[in-house]
């Protein structure tokens, strides 16, 4: 029987380097700019949510850096452009009273406050809960635990920190709990077994030792534990 599409493409992500749920909301994300970009630049209701953001946050304000990107991105981004110039007009100090010395710049700050939220944020957050539920699920969490995910996953490179704890939150059933928890746990002692080779080779009395596939795991665990770059966590709102 062939295996529905959702879980035949989470099979095919375990398969892959990396957390399965980085490396699918990755592509999702690349499909959704490249879509935006060409498809999508006039359409009036996502501009003006766009607008209201200021453009987009650091991390996907990048994406737009893209092959045949250009006209798309410089258009979003005249529009943008004209509406921060707009904020500044008539900002003026407003010196006076000690109690309104900062006034004028206050004003600014609150004008320069986005209205909307990252257009990329939304669908990258809606985009990880989806791929997540999914895995929990087929993992057994509400129906069934379908076998060849079961093994897939049990293989694969596991979920970095962020997703873990995502996937964690949903889980209901002991036996799907079970199951991430012995696949994370195999996935990250392997790794950890390949950094201390990694170190160990780095040791000048053992630096004449040939490095294996440990050579990048120093890169492997950064993306392994903290996620796919360019797909991380909830904006700092600390600051
Ligand atoms: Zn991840
Ligand atoms: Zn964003």
């Amino acid at each position: 029987m062939a295996l529905k599409g959702e879980v035949q493409e989470l099979i095919e992500a375990c398969e892959q380097a990396g957390c399965p749920v980085c490396t699918l909301t990755g592509r999702e994300m690349d499909r959704y700019f490249d879509h935006m970009l060409y498809m999508r630049v006039n359409e009036i209701e996502l501009r003006a949510d766009v607008r209201a953001a200021w453009g987009f946050c650091n991390r996907h304000a990048s994406m737009l850096i893209r092959p045949a990107g250009a006209l798309g991105t410089a258009i979003i981004y005249e529009d943008v452009l004209k509406n921060l110039l707009r904020a500044l007009d008539g900002a003026q100090w407003e010196g006076g009273s000690r109690l309104r010395r900062r006034s004028g710049a206050e004003a600014l700050v609150a004008r320069l406050e986005p209205a909307h939220e990252c257009v990329g944020c939304a669908h990258q957050r809606e985009t990880e809960r989806a791929y997540v539920r999914a895995l929990v699920k087929y993992l057994g969490n509400e129906v069934d635990v379908v076998p060849e995910l079961a093994a897939a996953y049990g293989r694969s490179d596991a979920l970095c920190w962020r997703h873990l704890r995502m996937a964690l939150r949903r889980v209901r059933k002991p036996a799907t709990f079970e199951l991430l928890v012995a696949a994370q746990r195999a996935a990250w002692e392997r790794l950890g077994a390949e950094l201390a080779e990694f170190i160990r080779k780095n040791d000048y009395r053992f630096t004449h030792e040939k490095m294996g596939p440990e050579g990048d795991s120093w890169q492997r665990v950064v993306r392994q534990v903290a996620g796919a770059s360019g797909l991380g966590g909830e904006e700092d709102r600390s600051l």
